[in-house]
């Protein structure tokens, strides 16, 4: 299939960019946040994005079953399930840990609709060369998408803001770094694009966000470490209680594993004064909504 029939066949006219208007420290600020979140039920956000030159590019591989790593929550893993049942590929999810009793959300709707689920144990999985090299007959997609075709397929993001070269500022997640590296491949020199790295001490970060990338885009790049609240997919009742006071501001749904922490850091720089009002700045709300299903009831009030 060629890229561009696989892009009509999963068609999103409608990615709205919302606008709101936030008082900092000094002025006042309008941020335009580019909803991909509304995207599709289940292929929320980037992983779309990520995965669409891997389709295509299985499409031509010849190979008949597609096959990717991920956590037990893992938006990937939720995003591949729900494109390979669109294009009815066959899949296999390779997912860290034994089986569990009760399976997650994730793993609950990856398997309703087809994907098949290998469960490998911690170091077997640290090992991935090993498990690719026993299946060469799958069309591997690397976890997470990084690499290449990850990096184009998120450039593509480009194609739904309007008006892109009037940003000065872009703002989104960072986890794997494959998103971030394909807005850096299509932005402009004077664009400066704000990562909000959701782990850690990932300092190894920036090495292999640049491995993806022309030498001379990572100088646009400033990534942000100190917005992780403990760590991957660790939570506070700070952030939880931001998040909902985001919800009952702007209407604006977060995820608590990437974008509410990602909104957490630009709101932080507001109101430290660090933007001029001549400014302007675009959220990507990369989606990832159904992690949030893993959350104690109640917890948001969305
Ligand atoms: C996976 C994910 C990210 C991180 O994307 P990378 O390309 O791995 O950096 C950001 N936001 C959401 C909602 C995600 O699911």
């Amino acid at each position: 299939m060629l890229i561009n029939q696989l892009k009509n066949k999963l068609r999103f006219d409608n990615i709205p960019l919302q606008t709101i208007s936030i008082q900092g420290k000094l002025c006042q600020h309008e941020i335009s946040i580019l909803r991909l979140d509304n995207l599709h039920e289940q292929i929320s956000g980037n992983k779309w994005f990520k995965l669409q030159y891997y389709l295509n590019d299985f499409f031509e591989s010849g190979k008949t079953v597609l096959a990717t790593f991920g956590g037990a929550y893992s938006n990937h893993i939720a995003a591949t399930a729900a494109a390979c049942q669109l294009l009815a590929i066959p899949c296999i999810g390779y997912i860290r840990g034994e089986e569990p009793i009760q399976y997650s959300p994730t793993l609950r709707l990856a398997t309703e609709i087809g994907m098949q689920l290998r469960f490998v144990d911690r170091n077997t999985y640290k090992n991935k060369e090993a498990i690719l090299s026993e299946n060469p007959d799958l069309y591997w997609v690397p976890e997470g998408g990084y690499g290449k075709w990850g990096m184009l397929g998120a450039a593509d993001i480009w194609e739904y803001v309007p008006d892109r070269e009037s940003y000065s500022h872009i703002f989104l997640p960072v986890g794997s770094g494959t998103t971030v590296a394909g807005i850096l491949h299509g932005a402009n020199t004077s664009q400066r694009v704000f990562g909000v790295s959701v782990m850690k001490n990932n300092l190894s970060l920036e090495k292999e966000i640049g491995m993806l990338i022309e030498p001379s885009n990572i100088g646009m790049l400033k990534l942000l470490h100190d917005f992780h609240f403990g760590g991957y997919a660790k939570k506070t009742d700070d952030l939880l209680h931001f998040m909902n006071g985001v919800w009952e501001q702007y209407r604006i749904p977060l995820d608590f594993v990437y974008t509410g922490k990602t909104f957490f850091a630009l709101m932080q720089m507001f109101e430290s004064g660090d933007f001029a009002e001549k400014n302007k700045i675009l959220f990507v709300h990369t989606g990832g909504l159904q992690g949030n299903q893993s959350l104690p009831q109640g917890c948001l009030n969305y």
